[in-house]
């Protein structure tokens, strides 16, 4: 049996079924979540439904899958022994490289033991009288826990459209976000990717070099920025491992938590020829960082239309075909939509087995036994890609039977829209807690310190319940209506509601439009929830009340 392999029997077989805390999901954010809870002295169990741990780094297996932030910021910092031993070996880390690096976190800390995989939490029901979670799960064990944590992940429920006579296609299918583990062969196979986001700009180059002819069914055109990806320079490594702290502060110290200097003045105060060396020096850069060349990119739309028309035309001098280039060109504002980081990208459309598919002009129509049927033919093809992305940020919450004080759904509760005190906690659910949930910055930053932020900030709010003799915390609810406010004030201060895309709901038919992200940068968001907790966690509800249980485990 390997490492990353279960090796404990289910909690109930074992006679454990009562807990401190319950945490959903082993990415990133369950792992040290766990690790956390172990800290604080509780008996915590995570329950995660992959066969492994690593999250979107064990599910995402496609040809060409990386992190889009630099590895040496897309990385925990909680432990100074962790950072110091961990080499990073390319500037961007693939896909088993992340993987084996949250293997390693999750033996480092020996927190598989307390990791109960292959199975999925289905539903979460808070008892008022003994203040307990009642978590189901999909192998029928009963478990009770005092808190309950949702590290669900915002980019994990993933999508495949529901196309008609996809059920009669006679080839193999494949969606980026469950990859099978052994790899797909594409070699001598007419294959269609649909879906040009992040997922489809990383695999669709690789796809390209191995099948005999690949069609890429592209809806809206995205903007990718090159990664300029290589090996990591050893003396960079050697540096920030010796300077972490630094390193560490400057992530801090940004408005997306990756280290980076931006202008001091807005894009359209610059005078044309600077701002062109500017975006010159961040395109050479490359990267998701051309966001942030000045501050004023995604909130001011001249600024805006000049960093878009620099992106534009570098794109289109990457295609070979000029009316072809157009097709691959965006038209809604830079940034608007996730922004993509790609190597060679464009330059595959110059490949003469590639062909695109603009969806706009000939929509699909339906699935057929031989392929995809467009308004503009049929693609005779053996294997379609789905890289058509995931409900994000609130997919994986609602998926499960979540129900909070009297009863009340989840679903029901955020019918209208999801509305979360901080993107942490949700009125009528007590004890409950989503990480990088809806109303936090999450998905606008680097999503690792987003989580070790939510975790720290739980941690020291559990600390602070033991110290203080409050058995339950819940957010109230006009505090929660006031953020919910506030989130979707700054959102619309911002270009990001002019794209459609998943940070606004749009890419799931039926899903209630809002932006879900808190827009206001990491900087603001942390001194915002740290005010509050040295407020004495306001907007929130702590209550010392004995429930009516037998707290045998409780050491909080
Ligand atoms: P996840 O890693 O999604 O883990 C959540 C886990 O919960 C999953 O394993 C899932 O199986 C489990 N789960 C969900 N529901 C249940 C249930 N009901 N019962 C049991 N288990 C359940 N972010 C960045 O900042 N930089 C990047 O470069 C970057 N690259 C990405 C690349 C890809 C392909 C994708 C899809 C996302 C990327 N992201 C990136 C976002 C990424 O999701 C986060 O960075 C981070 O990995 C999230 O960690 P997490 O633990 O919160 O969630
Ligand atoms: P995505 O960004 O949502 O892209 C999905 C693609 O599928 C879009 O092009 C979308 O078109 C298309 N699509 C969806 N439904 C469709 C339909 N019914 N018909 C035709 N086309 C359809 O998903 P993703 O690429 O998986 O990325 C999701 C997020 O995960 C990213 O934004 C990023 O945050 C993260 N990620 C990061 C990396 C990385 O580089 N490290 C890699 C992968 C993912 P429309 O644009 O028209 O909706």
């Amino acid at each position: 049996m390997t490492s990353t392999q279960q090796d404990v029997p289910c909690r109930e077989a074992r006679g454990e079924t009562e807990f401190d805390a319950i945490v959903v999901g082993a990415g990133f954010a369950g792992l040290y979540m766990l690790h956390k809870l172990r800290e604080l002295g509780m008996k915590a169990t995570a329950i995660e439904r992959a066969d492994g741990v690593g999250g979107t780094w064990h599910w995402n297996r496609y040809p060409g899958c990386r992190c889009d932030i630099e590895s040496l910021a897309y990385s925990y910092s909680f432990s100074e022994e962790l950072q110091r031993e961990w080499t990073w070996t390319h500037r961007y880390a693939a896909q088993p490289e992340i993987l084996s690096y949250l293997n390693h976190v999750a033996d480092r800390f020996d927190l598989r033991k307390d990791i109960q995989l292959s199975t999925s939490v289905t539903a979460a029901h808070y008892d008022d009288a003994s203040a307990t979670w009642a978590v189901e799960t999909d192998s029928g064990e009963r478990l009770r826990s005092r808190f309950f944590v949702m590290a669900t992940g915002c980019l994990s429920d993933r999508q495949v459209p529901n196309f008609a006579g996809l059920e009669s296609f006679r080839g193999d299918w494949y969606h980026t976000g469950a990859w099978p583990h052994e790899g797909v062969d594409f070699t001598g196979k007419r294959v269609a990717v649909i879906g040009t986001g992040s997922s489809g700009i990383q695999s669709i180059p690789l796809i390209a070099k191995q099948a005999e002819r690949l069609y890429v069914l592209q809806r809206t055109p995205q903007f990718a920025i090159p990664a300029w990806n290589g090996p990591m320079d050893p003396e960079v490594m050697r540096h920030t491992r010796e300077n972490y702290a630094d390193y560490r502060q400057k992530i801090l110290d940004s408005f997306v938590a990756v280290p980076f200097e931006t202008q001091d003045h807005g894009a359209h105060e610059a005078d044309p020829q600077t701002r062109e060396a500017v975006f010159e020096a961040a395109w050479k850069d490359g990267g998701y960082l051309m966001l942030l060349a000045y501050p004023d990119l995604i909130f001011d739309e001249r600024s805006n239309a000049h960093v878009s028309a620099f992106v534009k035309q570098k794109i289109q001098a990457r295609i070979d075909d000029a009316s072809l280039a157009e097709k691959l060109t965006p038209s809604y504002p830079f940034g608007a939509k996730r922004l993509c980081v790609d190597t060679d990208y464009f330059e595959t459309y110059n490949r003469d087995n590639v062909t695109l598919v603009s969806l706009r002009e000939t929509p699909l129509q339906e699935i057929i036994p031989g392929g995809i049927r467009t308004s503009g033919g049929d693609l005779d093809v053996d294997v379609i890609v789905f890289a058509t992305g995931f409900d994000a940020m609130t997919g994986a919450l609602l998926a499960v039977d979540i129900r909070g004080r009297n009863g009340i759904a989840l679903r029901d509760a955020w019918a209208a829209g999801p509305k979360s005190y901080l993107g942490i906690a949700v009125s009528g659910f007590p004890n409950m807690f989503t990480i990088t949930g809806p109303g936090s910055p999450s998905v606008l930053s680097n999503m690792v310190p987003a989580i070790e932020q939510h975790v720290d900030w739980l941690g020291a709010l559990l600390t602070y319940m033991r110290d203080n003799g409050f058995e339950t915390v819940e957010a109230e609810r006009e505090p929660e209506l006031d953020w919910a406010a506030r989130v979707d004030e700054i959102a619309s201060a911002t270009l990001y509601p002019r794209a459609d895309s998943w940070y606004m709901g749009r890419n799931v038919p039926g899903k209630v439009e809002g932006f879900m992200p808190f827009a206001g940068g990491t900087i603001m968001y942390r001194e915002i929830v740290e005010d509050i907790a040295a407020r004495g966690y306001s907007g929130f509800a702590l209550d010392s009340r004995t429930p009516a249980r037998t707290v045998e485990h409780a050491t909080v």
